[in-house]
């Protein structure tokens, strides 16, 4: 890994805390697992101490599950489903941030070694895989026949099946939400029966499915529309945030060859943007690798990271120092490569007492204005601890029911350190909430796989399409088997 990357990841993209872990690996150590187990026996609860726990990536939503079921084959999930009459949570790479991957005593489906490549034919540029693949295995398959992933995240540690069920997105020009690279699904419901959905064929199953958040059944296949890899040249720009939206429409949003772009707009001020486009070129590598190297050495990530947390100058730093030498430096990559990113190179997201964590708000185009206005007067009156925050474009959804991209949206990504104690959770918590009626009067929605800090009012604000999903999930799972703490904070059976 150069020199050059590592600082570009704590640039551009920053995300959340990790106590032990790697998100893929947070269950509980060891010895935590211990100690809950014990203060669960002293309270009287030795039973539900044995029960296995699962976690995610900030490490703040340990759950007791019933048992824990690794499938391999599609039958397995079938049997499961069938032998086992109560509710069952789905996880994959467990990215997510507010317990969206598990429920109380739920049989929990642990999707990682799901992860199969089933059919890929290059001519026709699509592969069908199963879930727990990540994108990161999906590159490594598909880069020798010089393809790429049509949309995916920043990062490249994400499984398939919990980017559809979160119906994620990245920095890709002219592209939205990642249903739209998705020719087709393979689903188990809630009574085992097994359906194929697509934009054609039970349009309403595959609409809900992805952005679903496992509460509509299981993804055990997807079939995703690939592109080309070619070098991309990188350039930036710094600008006042107030001539953003014309720079981007006139000079990003219509140019054929820009192919990923995105913006970091400063804090504390926050009316500053530079903006960075990753555009088709002919020019030879500078950067020779085609994939993104993983395990690599992070130090110089971390400690910049520190340093715009920590230091009272940090951020002016970065903004006056590290950033303009490091895009003084001439970069031409493979698409692949810049696609790659490893998450690791923000590890560890989650320590004793605190978090780096996310969140994430959409807005009309022609919002962005006012909600930065907003965003910069709730930052700064809580004080919060912002690394990054990153503006990208997104198109409209083509008809998720908790669609994010009403109608094309600029996405703002916060990046923050938080405590952890409970007065800190509640902190957040406050200047949360007001952020998202901050996006949600301007028409917009914020993103859900984050900590989970709305309320059922504002979950509705943001997600009108919400009634039609659980009158779908009313229809399919009547039971209400899928469930996790996001459906059980906002859907009552
Ligand atoms: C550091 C960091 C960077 C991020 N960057 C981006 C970004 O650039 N763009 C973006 O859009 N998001 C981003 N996110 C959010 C991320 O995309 C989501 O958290 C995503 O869910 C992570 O994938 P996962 O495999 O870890 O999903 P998980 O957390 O494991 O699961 C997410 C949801 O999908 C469901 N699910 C998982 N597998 C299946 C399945 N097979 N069938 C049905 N449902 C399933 C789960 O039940 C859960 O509700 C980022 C998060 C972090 C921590």
């Amino acid at each position: 890994m150069t020199a050059a990357l590592p600082m570009r990841s704590v640039v551009v993209h920053c995300h959340a805390p990790g106590g032990s872990s790697l998100p893929g690996t947070s269950t509980l150590s060891m010895p935590a697992r211990r100690r809950l187990a014990l203060a669960l026996a002293s309270l009287g609860l030795p039973a539900l101490a044995r029960q296995p726990l699962v976690n995610d990536a900030s490490g703040l939503n340990p759950v007791s599950v019933d048992r824990i079921l690794a499938p391999r084959t599609v039958d397995e999930i079938v049997a499961a489903l069938r032998a086992h009459p109560g509710p069952v949570s789905i996880g994959g790479a467990r990215y997510s941030m507010g317990g969206q991957i598990a429920s109380a005593k739920s049989l929990h489906l642990d999707m990682r070694g799901f992860d199969r490549v089933l059919r890929f034919v290059p001519r026709e540029r699509s592969i069908t895989v199963q879930p727990g693949i990540t994108w990161r295995r999906i590159q490594a398959v598909i880069d020798p026949h010089d393809l790429a992933l049509q949309i995916m995240q920043s990062y490249a540690d994400f499984s398939v099946g919990g980017s559809l069920g979160v119906n994620a997105h990245g920095r890709y020009v002219g592209q939205g939400p990642l249903v739209s690279s998705v020719q087709a699904i393979r689903l188990v419901l809630a009574d085992g029966s097994l359906v194929d959905a697509s934009p054609t064929r039970n349009s309403e199953l595959f609409y809900g499915a992805i952005g679903g958040y496992g509460g509509i059944g299981v993804i055990v296949e997807a079939t995703l529309r690939l592109a080309d890899n070619t070098p991309l040249e990188r350039r930036s720009q710094i600008m006042p945030l107030s001539v953003y939206r014309h720079f981007f429409a006139t000079r990003i949003g219509s140019d054929p060859n820009a192919i990923m772009h995105n913006a970091t707009l400063y804090p504390d001020d926050y009316r500053l943007v530079r903006a960075v486009t990753f555009s088709r070129s002919r020019r030879a590598v500078t950067l020779p690798s085609r994939l993104a190297a993983t395990g690599g050495d992070y130090r110089t990530e971390r400690l910049l990271r520190e340093v715009a947390t920590q230091w009272s100058l940090g951020k002016a730093m970065r903004r006056r120092i590290f950033e303009p030498l490091f895009y003084s430096l001439d970069a031409v990559e493979w698409r692949n490569h810049q696609a790659g990113l490893d998450i690791q190179s923000l590890a560890p997201l989650a320590s004793a007492g605190s978090i780096y964590a996310l969140q994430e708000y959409f807005v009309p185009v022609d919002a962005m204005e006012r909600f930065a206005d907003g965003l910069r007067t709730v930052l700064r009156r809580h004080r919060v601890n912002v690394i990054n925050v990153s503006i990208r474009h997104a198109h409209k959804d083509p008809g998720t029911l908790l669609a994010w991209a009403r109608t094309d949206v600029f996405a703002f990504v916060l990046y923050y350190h938080q405590q952890i104690a409970q007065r800190d959770r509640d902190a957040v918590r406050a200047w949360t909430r007001e952020l998202i009626d901050a996006a949600t009067v301007l028409g917009g929605a914020y993103y859900l796989p984050y900590q989970i800090v709305a309320t059922p009012a504002q979950f509705h604000a943001a997600y009108p399409g919400a009634g039609r999903f659980f009158a779908l999930k009313r229809r399919v799972d009547p039971t209400n088997r899928f469930r996790n703490k996001l459906w059980d904070a906002y859907y009552t059976p």
